[in-house]
Parts: C-alpha cells; sequence; structure tokens
C-alpha cells in the first residue's frame, strides 16, 4: 500500500491567501482522511479536486476554531449545494467532547440547514491512545496544549506523524521519533524548539506547518544541521504533496 499526504492548508487563525488554516489529505490505499478542517480547507480540497462524496472522514485535531471551522461550509454545501450534493454517510472523529461540540455547532442553525436523511453525519469520540477507520490503524495522541491529539499511522512500516498544534515537550519529540514524515505545528515554536525538536527526534523529513511566522528553511535547514540532525525540513506550502512507498 501506497500513502499520499497534502498539506490542504499551513496556516493558522490569520487570515491569508496563501495559507488556509492547518489541515492534512491522508490518501492511504483507496481511503482518504482530512485531519483538520479549518478556514479555507473546502476552498482547497475543490483545488485538489475532490467533491463532497471524496471526503469520507475527517478527523479533528482539538476543538479550537481554526481546526473546525470550515466543517459548517463543508455541511451546508454536503446539504444544498445543487453542483455537488452529498449522497454518502460523513465520518466525524475527535478527542473526548467532540460529540458535545459538533451538536452544539449544528443547533446553532439546525437540523436542516446543514444534514440530509438520505446520508448521514456520524460522530466517533476516540476515547483511547487508538483506533481505527476502515481497518487502517491510527495512534492519537495528547500534545498539550487544548486537549490537542496529535495523528500518526505506518505504511509499510514507515511512520508519518502530524501534531495538529503543539507545543514544545517531550511528548512532541517523542511523538515524532524516527517519523519518515513529520508534519508539525511549527507556529507554537521558537526557532530554536523546531532545531531541538529535529535533532532529538531524528525525523526524516520534518515539515514545519501551522506557521504563524515566515521561516527561511535555508538557513534553519543548515541550523538543524550544525545540531546534528541528519534529516530534511522543510517549510510547507498549501497543496504540497509527499508519496509514502
Ligand atoms: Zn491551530
Amino acid at each position: 500500500m501506497t500513502a499520499k499526504i497534502t498539506l490542504l492548508g499551513t496556516g493558522t487563525c490569520q487570515i491569508q491567501s496563501e495559507r488556509m488554516a492547518s489541515s492534512v489529505l491522508l490518501e492511504i490505499g483507496e481511503q482518504r482522511v482530512v485531519f483538520d478542517m479549518g478556514r479555507g480547507v473546502t476552498q482547497r480540497l475543490l483545488e485538489y479536486g475532490l467533491k463532497s462524496d471524496d471526503v469520507r472522514n475527517i478527523v479533528f485535531s482539538h476543538f479550537h476554531p481554526d481546526h473546525i471551522s470550515d466543517l459548517i461550509p463543508f455541511l451546508h454545501a454536503a446539504a444544498h449545494s445543487r453542483i455537488d450534493p452529498r449522497k454518502q454517510d460523513l465520518h466525524l472523529y475527535g478527542p473526548k467532547g467532540v460529540r458535545v461540540q459538533i451538536m452544539r455547532l449544528l443547533s446553532l442553525f439546525g437540523v436542516d440547514e446543514l444534514e440530509r436523511d438520505y446520508y448521514d453525519v456520524l460522530i466517533h469520540e476516540i476515547r483511547s491512545e487508538s483506533f481505527s477507520i476502515n481497518r487502517l490503524q491510527f495512534d492519537f495522541l495528547s500534545l498539550p496544549p487544548a486537549n490537542n491529539h496529535g495523528l500518526r499511522f505506518e505504511i509499510n512500516g514507515k511512520r508519518i506523524a502530524l501534531t495538529g498544534d503543539s507545543h514544545f515537550h517531550d511528548e512532541l519529540v517523542k511523538f515524532i521519533a524516527g517519523a519518515e514524515l513529520a508534519v508539525i505545528d511549527s507556529g507554537h515554536l521558537s526557532d530554536d524548539e523546531i532545531l531541538s525538536a529535529a535533532a532529538r527526534s531524528q525525523a526524516k523529513t520534518i515539515v514545519c506547518s501551522h506557521l504563524y511566522r515566515e521561516l527561511d528553511e535555508q538557513t534553519l535547514s543548515m541550523a538543524a544541521k550544525s545540531r546534528g540532525y541528519a534529516g530534511k525540513l522543510i517549510v510547507g506550502r498549501d497543496l504540497m504533496s509527499f508519496n509514502i512507498g
């Protein structure tokens, strides 16, 4: 099986045209999973060429607006779009409390606006450190703050780790250690913390996402190398893809 990882958004709550809120699309074999759906992510899905029914599974790292807000336009279009009406069930996953939070969100507009009776929106609270979607196994591990959880899985023995929002701490280093590909929240980390995470984890490729400030890839890479980091440091851009075979 192969996997393709595409950055749908590499930004934050900051309104920017070149960086939508941070989100990652996983295409693993025939399965697709969207990790987080904040501002502008529905637009990026369209630009990538996906229709509503192509997205069956969305995992939320936590319940901050920049990780969940585009669920509203996504569900609204699913229910009422005349050019791309939805027909397939949609599965939403998130940490403890996600059911209540999503029900609150839906209740703001009423069921008629955001749902139809010919498909279901199913909410799954992830209450342990691992879960599966159609036989694909994922780790779902706490990476503070704000009840944030990182998503991690393996394909052909290669580990892919996505942090959502995470501050710098030992859990972060452990979470991305030895990964083939790690997409990290670099916006909540100082340059020094990014370098430390790289050197300590030795993840093969680290992609900086959730960018509150622009990073200089070359300067950062050279500094990482001088700290003993043997991998590759990349500053993410929206719609950048990585193939894991
Ligand atoms: Zn965020």
